[in-house]
């Protein structure tokens, strides 16, 4: 099935064509590892695992190669590990940690390869003095710089000109760099701030050679896809093109793909805001990592979405549909897995995850309705392929019930049990009143060949 993105570069979705269809190669910017990542941190690897996922499916699992970085060494984790007095590398790992954790609750599958920027330093200098060989960049007592007047492609994804680029970009500790607009590639050493040893003189790098170099050493350039949200396009994607395409004399990438804000009460969720809650929060208050996966899918990836506690409500009932056919149907042996091609199609229509969820909730009512075993046996292979490919109904049903139930569900359990033994004591009226009692608790009592199971009450 054809695939189709927006690519921010050329403004247009067009369709997908990997330059080799054995090597679709994707790089998404991760995150700078230094404190616990809120909600909408968790929307760029949530929307391209999505994408990882169609690629795998479209072009096989060994063909899609994804990179997704760490960044661990910046001026906030430098700060974060002086104010606690510990080790830069403490922070940085523990910190990494939370991300793997947080992104694996919300179902984000690892990506191929994820480098740390401190392990690829080398690659950045010897990219840095390319840089410098051909007169794009140049070293100045407080680092180097890439010198933006050098290159007449600059602006060309986020679409700014040289007047808009000008304005704002002052930077403290910048004083001798020769145009405002210059960023730096290398910082020159501090007394107590970690540095490494370079031609151009001790320091550590900028954050945006970082990836640059990073998508060189792990990838090669250029890549098909390079992701990140829509914060990103200027400076830091814009910046990574200047690097490498006058470094190279090639584009970096081919698709730039970029996800819209998160807001909260429509103001961007962001830390200096104050305005932040983090998976883990809502976690600990019972929601489900897959209800925080669907909450983010629920808007197309491009529009911004805003968060609240009613958008979570809407994505635990969706998840309980679909949860709920899957284990009216937990007796019958599924298909081999094949997901339908109009739920490939939609996401296939640049990712539109909105149209998939539709699909979903079809693929759930044929699953409801079917009644002969082979369309029974058609229906859950369906449901749960495509399930996969959005990578949500990855529990057992009867586990993820239980688990939004939270210590309730033990309870429900032994009045499930006294309610089998009432029948088989043929105790009507018992076993009616525990039926009601359930009731009240939004619990709903399935009644079949193997068993009586339960589900939350739709
Ligand atoms: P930051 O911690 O601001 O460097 O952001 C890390 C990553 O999260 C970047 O890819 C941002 O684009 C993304 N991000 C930060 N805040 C939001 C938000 N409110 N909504 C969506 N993505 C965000
Ligand atoms: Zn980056």
């Amino acid at each position: 099935m054809p695939i189709s993105l927006t690519n921010t570069l050329t403004r247009r979705k067009e369709p997908f064509a990997p330059a080799d269809p054995s090597r679709v190669t994707l790089y998404v910017c991760g995150p700078t590892v230094y404190n616990y990542p809120h909600i909408g941190n968790m929307r760029p690897p949530v929307v391209f695992d999505v994408l990882f996922r169609l690629l795998r499916h479209t072009y096989g699992e060994s063909a899609v190669i994804y990179a997704r970085n760490y960044t661990d060494i910046d001026d906030k984790i430098i700060a974060k590990a002086a104010a606690e007095g510990v080790a830069i590398e403490a922070v940085t790992e523990k910190f990494a940690n939370v991300y793997k954790e947080d992104t694996g609750a919300l179902g984000v599958l690892a990506p191929t390869l994820t480098p740390r920027a401190t392990q690829n330093v080398d690659n950045m200098i010897a990219l840095i003095q390319k840089l410098i060989d051909k007169g794009a960049a140049y070293a100045v007592p407080s680092g180097v710089y890439f010198s933006v007047a050098a290159d007449p492609d600059y602006g060309k994804l986020s679409g700014r000109n040289q007047d808009e680029l000008q304005a704002g970009a002052r930077v403290e500790g910048e004083d001798d760099k020769r145009h405002p607009s210059d960023f730096a590639l290398w910082k020159a050493a501090k007394p107590d701030e970690p540095s490494w040893e370079a031609p151009f003189g001790a320091g550590r790098p900028g954050w945006h050679i970082e990836c640059s170099a990073m998508i060189e050493a792990e990838l090669g350039s250029p890549i098909d896809i390079h992701g990140g949200g829509i914060d990103l396009v200027f400076p830091h994607h814009e910046n990574e093109i200047a690097q490498s395409e006058s470094a190279h004399d090639h584009p970096l990438a081919r698709v730039w793909m970029h996800n819209g804000f998160l807001t909260m009460d429509a103001t961007k969720m962001s830390k200096s805001l104050g305005n932040v809650i983090t998976p883990r929060d809502l976690m600990e208050q019972g929601w489900q990592g897959e209800t925080l996966r669907w909450a983010l899918l629920s808007a197309h990836y491009k529009a911004p979405l805003d968060w609240n506690e009613d958008m979570m409500r809407q994505a635990q009932a969706a998840l309980d549909r679909l949860y709920g056919a899957v284990l009216r149907l937990k007796d019958v042996k599924a298909d081999d897995l094949e997901a339908p091609a109009a739920f490939v199609e939609a996401l296939s229509d640049d990712l539109n995850t909105p149209a998939a969820m539709a699909e979903l909730f079809a693929l759930a009512t044929a699953a409801n309705v079917a009644k002969k075993p082979a369309d029974q046996a058609k229906a859950k292979a369906e449901l749960l392929a495509a399930g996969a490919l959005m990578g949500v109904l990855a529990d057992d049903p009867e586990h993820w019930f239980r688990a939004s139930f939270g210590e309730q569900a033990a309870e429900i359990d032994a009045l499930v049990v006294e309610r089998v033994a009432a029948r088989a004591a043929k105790n009507y009226a018992e076993s009616d009143r525990i039926r009601d009692e359930l009731a009240t608790r939004g619990v709903e009592v399935m009644d079949g060949p193997s068993g009586s199971t339960w589900r939350r009450k739709g």
